[in-house]
């Protein structure tokens, strides 16, 4: 494993899940087990808690899920030029820590890591939502509330997905990381249906605000081997963070990206900047004291976030989209949670999100 664990709490409904088993079976024999009615309560902040949020990550809470499992992705509206997927909710909040991340605002009050032990009444979910609408490729993420692979050594969880995917045409599963723990998945045949993407930063931000990742070497290794393994794998450059030097290595960090990986096999790169609430803004740096990353230079926007200031913005956007067209292959680009004028000042175009199943993501 890992990531540390304090403790595991497993609601009494779901004791005999082959979740809890599963994870009761692979967990270090030092870990707390204990059994809780209610899951939810499970979750809240522990009273007196320095780091409420940071303890949280430390307590699995093994429970059924009571709302639905799929969502539309939350940044999918009119007003930005984004990609736009369904969301699977697995699981709930992250043992990694950036500094950045939403969850330390979003999930304040539940900061237990949840992983939902009726996750097979996701696959229900999206066999009625295929007979509403056959034929019509859904591209499926589980990684906005919880890292995709985190704790897959642990949960397997990962196995059932790629093999329920596997055997569907007209649907893509998309798993978001910042792990290197793909062990699971190389040892399954996803069938050209399931794709990885890895989230990449330079290595000065990963080692100042993503504690507990894998390095970036790493993630672009393990990127490699589940392309080998027959996976598809795309790339988010997200939050490209503004500091002095960031140009540099940002473009040092696509070089290295495609020494490793042709780009002709990348599926996409999106990219998006630095973005933060208020709320959230005061709780990193509450959090993260030190950390040069979180004091950018920024602007509030119309929708309540904090960016970086436009120019700034729009510079590393600009060079990077220039390096990555330069590449023989160029690999699809996009940018996430910015409005369709800032894309046309990068591509010069009209917002263009990766294609779905049955297109490029389906037959590349
Ligand atoms: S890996 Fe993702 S979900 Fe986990 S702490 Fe970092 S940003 Fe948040």
């Amino acid at each position: 494993m890992k990531f540390e664990l304090d403790a595991i709490n497993i609601e009494d409904g779901v004791r005999a899940s082959a979740l809890a088993r599963r994870v009761i079976g692979a967990a270090p024999r030092d870990v707390m087990v204990s059994y809780v009615a209610d899951g939810r309560q499970a979750a809240r902040p522990l009273e007196g808690a320095t780091d409420a949020f940071g303890g949280g990550k430390r307590r699995m809470v093994i429970m059924r899920r009571r709302a639905p499992f799929l969502m539309a992705c939350p940044a999918g509206s009119a007003e930005f030029a984004c990609c736009g997927y369904l969301v699977l909710t697995l699981a709930s909040n992250c043992p990694m820590d950036c500094g950045y991340c939403f969850l330390q605002e979003y999930l304040a009050d539940n900061p237990g890591f949840q992983v939902y032990a009726n996750y097979a009444d996701a696959f229900d979910e999206l066999e009625r939502l295929r007979r509403k609408a056959p034929a019509r490729g859904l591209r499926v993420g589980t990684g906005e509330l919880a890292d995709s692979l985190a704790f897959d050594s642990l949960t397997g969880i990962s196995r059932d997905l790629v093999e329920y995917f596997a055997g569907r045409d007209d649907l893509t599963l998309e798993l978001k990381t910042k792990t290197d723990e793909i062990e699971n998945l190389v040892a399954i045949d996803p069938k050209g249906r399931t794709l990885v993407s890895w989230t990449l930063s330079p290595e000065r931000v990963y080692r100042s605000t993503e504690h507990r990742t894998a390095a970036p070497a790493a993630r672009i290794e393990a990127a490699r081997r589940v392309l080998a393994a027959g996976y598809r794998v795309a790339f988010h450059l997200d939050p490209i963070i503004a500091y002095a030097g960031a140009e540099r290595d940002y473009l040092e960090l696509i070089d290295q990206l495609f020494e490793a990986i042709a780009p002709e096999r990348i599926a996409f790169i999106s990219m998006g900047g630095l973005r933060m609430t208020s709320a959230l803004r005061a709780i990193a740096r509450r959090r993260f004291p030190d950390d040069p990353m979180l004091v950018g230079e920024e602007v509030l926007g119309p929708d309540g976030r904090y960016r970086t200031f436009t120019p700034l913005r729009l510079k590393l956007y600009a060079a990077l989209s220039d390096r990555i067209r330069k590449s023989n292959a160029k690999p699809q680009t996009y940018l996430c949670m910015e409005s369709a004028s800032v894309h046309r000042q990068v591509f010069g175009e009209a917002a263009a999100p990766p294609t779905v199943v049955g297109a490029r993501l389906a037959g590349d």
